[in-house]
């Protein structure tokens, strides 16, 4: 690539809007360029580097046995309605009509599109297991777009998905995609880590996050040096299981559900028995009593455990600030700046209390506070959420540390939540008719050119790790147009790398030295050679490193294998 043809737009302050460095370098660096509040168009710079993330994620994905097909942005409501979702996602969920007044959504993620490919094709267990993957735009509305491309509302994932006939079946995949992700951000060069996670609005039982670490991440993450612990600490999966425990019975008789008096019997009428992680709701009964509802740990869960009793709480919502106060005994000021309000929707932001976790619906405005174990007895399991580095871990082997992560991939177990609400069913060996267990995966291809940045960056601006960078070298010559011998030796070694493989660019703009050098050096290509009257009179060019202190003279016959 000759930088005269390429679109080099480089800006020296940027806007007020960019929080965080990487936000600041990538405007600067004309790497994304905004439309909108967390809608960017991805500039030919920016693009390279997305397209570069993408195919390592391709190539990891397609030797993990995954099979690439692409669905659709717009989707038709109807199969959201089918799962529940189209009511329950929340604001997130962009929903819109066609002329027709059929009512449509853009993807936020492609779970029910992919089951109802896969219900009309798949019919025997000897069709599965199956893997699919597409790497698509995706929109969510998000409440609070920021950081860039970071957390845009238009971006763009890798999502995956996979079918099984068992459970078995579905746990050897989940290990499969979690080797394939840790090669993923391995091959991307970045310090990640992997976490147990909370299932969030995607619903399903075992999950992981892998975070790239980095003092700008929104999310805060506990690990123990000396075990495998490492947990998210926005939730509470990662506990030990708290079924197995007594029940506190003492805070149970204030739950005004008809005839169930302990968390065994509230399991039992929630047929949740099996679950890991036993969560509370706060729900208005039909007296106007607040009424605490039990369910299993995954929220989109809740809600349709939840949805399922309207007739017995009616109308079913959240409780007002009020009737928390009356059912907890709470002090005014323990609540979230907010509280909750009346939309049955959930997000993931939990507050721990005890064995239970009570919801709230928008991020920071739990109910907290000093008094919220007081119906209970002794925690039942340590609340990781205030966890402080020094803390014990939970799993008994070392004290945790604490550090700040990106999200940038997050894998789920998601069994039959999906397969079994839109009857994406098979054959079994047996004969009989079976729901098939399924796995979801996904990866932020957009998020992670900003979470690379995050972790690779000078006062100068980003250092690409060479597998995602724009260009892996460039040639500055002095003095274009000029030196005729400058001119011919660029354009050869230009010529020659090209041949032999490398993404090089050449800056044939006729530009400065000075601006030449502030430009790549902003932009973050790896590798620098210059090209000069003087040097070449020797025989020379000179090479830098984007991290080298300094430049180094190589000789021009040598500067080929020097490069390599
Ligand atoms: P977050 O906690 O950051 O809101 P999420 O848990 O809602 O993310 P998932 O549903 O797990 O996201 O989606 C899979 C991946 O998509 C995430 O791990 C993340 O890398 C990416 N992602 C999610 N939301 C955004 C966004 N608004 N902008 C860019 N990437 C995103
Ligand atoms: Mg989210
Ligand atoms: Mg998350
Ligand atoms: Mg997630």
């Amino acid at each position: 690539m000759r930088a005269s043809q390429f679109y080099i737009s480089t800006l020296k302050e940027a806007p007020s809007d960019a929080e965080i460095v990487s936000h600041k370098l990538m405007m600067r660096a004309g790497f994304i360029k905004k439309l909108s509040a967390g809608i960017y168009n991805y500039m030919p710079m920016g693009l390279r580097v997305i397209r570069k993330i993408e195919n390592i994620i391709r190539e990891e994905m397609n030797r993990a046995g995954s099979v690439e097909l692409s669905m659709p942005i717009v989707q038709p409501a109807e199969l959201w309605q089918e799962t529940g979702r189209f009511e329950k996602m929340g604001d997130e969920l962009l929903r819109f009509k066609d002329r027709h007044q059929r009512d449509f959504v853009m993807q936020p993620t492609s779970e029910e599109v992919i089951t109802d490919i896969v219900r009309q094709d798949v019919r025997s267990y000897r069709q599965l297991p199956k893997s699919l993957y597409q790497i698509q735009t995706k929109f969510r509305d998000e409440r609070r777009p920021r950081f860039g491309i970071m957390r845009g509302r238009e971006f763009t994932m890798k999502d995956a998905y996979s079918f099984h006939a068992s459970f078995e079946d579905l746990k050897r995949e989940y290990q499969n995609m979690f080797s394939a992700y840790s090669r993923i951000f391995e091959r991307l060069g970045l310090e990640f880590r992997a976490v147990s996670a909370d299932t969030g609005a995607i619903g399903g039982t075992g999950s992981h996050e892998f975070h790239v670490i980095a003092e700008t991440g929104e999310d805060a993450i506990a690990y123990c040096p000396d075990s495998d612990f490492a947990a998210n600490v926005e939730l509470a999966e990662a506990l030990p299981p708290a079924l197995s425990r007594p029940a506190p019975t003492e805070a149970l008789t204030r739950i005004a559900t008809p005839g169930v008096k302990t968390i065994a019997q509230l399991a039992e009428f929630l047929k949740i028995a099996e679950t890991r992680t036993v969560k509370a709701i706060v729900v208005e009964g039909d007296d106007g009593a607040p009424v605490l509802l039990l369910v299993r740990g995954d929220h989109e869960l809740n809600e349709i455990k939840a949805a399922k009793l309207e007739g017995v709480f009616s109308p079913l919502r959240f409780a007002s600030p009020a009737s928390i106060r009356a059912a907890f005994g709470a002090e005014p000021g323990s609540l979230g700046p907010v509280g909750f309000n009346g939309r049955i929707y959930m997000d993931r932001s939990v507050a721990v209390m005890a064995d239970f976790v009570i919801g709230a619906n928008e991020t920071d405005q739990h109910f907290t506070g000093a008094n919220i174990g007081r119906d209970f007895p002794e925690p039942l399991v340590a609340d990781i959420r205030n966890a402080v580095a020094g803390d014990p871990s939970p799993d008994g082997k070392g004290l945790l540390a604490i550090c700040r992560g990106i999200e940038v991939g997050h894998i789920f177990q998601l069994r039959t939540r999906y397969s079994e609400a839109m009857g994406c069913k098979f054959i079994g060996e047996d004969g009989k008719e079976q729901i098939m267990e399924m796995g979801c995966y996904g990866v932020g291809v957009t998020r992670i050119m900003g979470a690379a940045i995050e972790q690779n960056f000078d006062d100068k601006g980003i250092i690409w790790p060479t597998a995602i960078a724009p260009f892996q070298l460039v040639i500055c010559p002095m003095g274009w147009s000029r030196s005729e011998v400058v001119r011919d030796s660029a354009t050869r070694l230009y010529e020659e790398l090209v041949q032999a493989g490398f993404d090089v660019i050449l800056d044939d703009r006729d530009e400065r030295p000075g601006v030449m050098f502030a430009d790549w050096e902003l932009i973050g290509v790896p590798h620098r050679v210059v090209i000069g009257d003087r040097g070449l009179k020797e025989g020379m060019i000179e090479y830098q490193g984007r991290r080298d202190p300094e430049a180094t003279k190589v000789s021009t016959a040598d500067a080929l294998d020097f490069v390599r």
